[in-house]
């Protein structure tokens, strides 16, 4: 997690032949500075996937790209949404997806799935390689059935735990219609309800939990986990593993399993020359 909250959102998904950077949330610079404390170069990205259009998720996209030739995939309605009166309409290497499509990025297969929230277009991911799994929700109202189904197989799984529900409602900054909107279920999920849908999974192949998208007021990484372990506790599953992502600095990185190194033929190769 390159950093992650309700100010901005970016993360880094890698193996050993493929580097896929999940939305653009931060400012570029912080984006460049953070991909390269993963030592990592935005020349190498393989891609940029976008869950949805909201400036949290896309904000530092339009000066990342502007020497950035990266592939950016985006279903259609998110990328009509992004390249919307900005210098991404400059931008020509967009892969547009059907939502709900199944895709390779290198050596890494992209399944993408609606989530519920209050964009055009807004989805998930599920991430397979070699012969583990990542599933990927921030900023979904609820978790309908076909996003349980779909994050079943995950080894880890980040999610969102926007706000702790009597913070919200005792927030006194934010008018009646932002808490409406924010606990309806086209806004975020709050430490319980993502708890509950943590908890649904606890049958599948889980090992690892990653919180992310706290509201900066309305929540601490303290109640998230809390509320999390506590689930787990209860359930008998003391052993999975729980990290609550921050907005200021990135994640430890987390090994969610083997790709086979090595065995992965790309189709081209990269190659980047300094201009002339
Ligand atoms: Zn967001
Ligand atoms: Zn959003």
């Amino acid at each position: 997690m390159l950093g992650s909250g309700s100010a901005g959102n970016s993360a880094l998904v890698a193996t050993d032949h493929c580097k896929i950077l999940i939305d653009g949330g931060l400012s570029a610079r912080q984006i460049i500075l953070r991909l390269e404390q993963c030592g990592v170069l935005p020349e190498q990205l393989d891609g940029v996937l976008l869950t949805h259009e909201h400036g949290d998720h896309v904000c530092g996209l339009q000066v990342l790209c502007r020497k950035l030739d990266v592939p950016i995939y985006a279903n259609s309605q998110t990328t009509e949404a992004v390249r919307c009166g900005c210098s991404l309409d400059q931008h020509r290497n967009w892969r547009i997806f059907r939502t709900g499509a199944e895709f390779a990025i290198c050596d890494v297969t992209v399944q993408t799935f609606p989530v519920p929230h209050d964009a055009v277009d807004p989805v998930g991911f599920a991430f397979y390689a070699g012969s583990s799994s990542l599933g990927f929700v921030t900023d979904l109202g609820y978790a309908t059935k076909m996003i349980v189904e779909r994050l079943r197989q995950v080894h880890t799984l980040v999610i969102e735990t926007n706000h702790d529900e009597k913070l919200l409602q005792s927030d006194t900054h934010r008018p009646w219609p932002v808490k409406q909107r924010i606990q309806s279920r086209h806004g975020h999920l709050s430490n319980n309800a993502a708890a509950m849908v943590i908890e649904e999974l606890l049958p599948g192949r889980i090992d690892r939990v990653v919180l992310g998208h706290l509201s900066r007021d309305c929540n601490t990484p303290e109640l998230a986990l809390q509320t999390v372990r506590e689930v787990l506790r209860k359930s008998g599953k003391i052993e999975i593993e729980v990290f609550c992502a921050t907005q200021s600095e990135i994640s430890p990185p987390f090994r969610i399993g083997e790709t086979m190194r090595g065995h992965f033929q790309p189709t081209f190769e990269n190659a980047f020359f300094p201009a002339a």
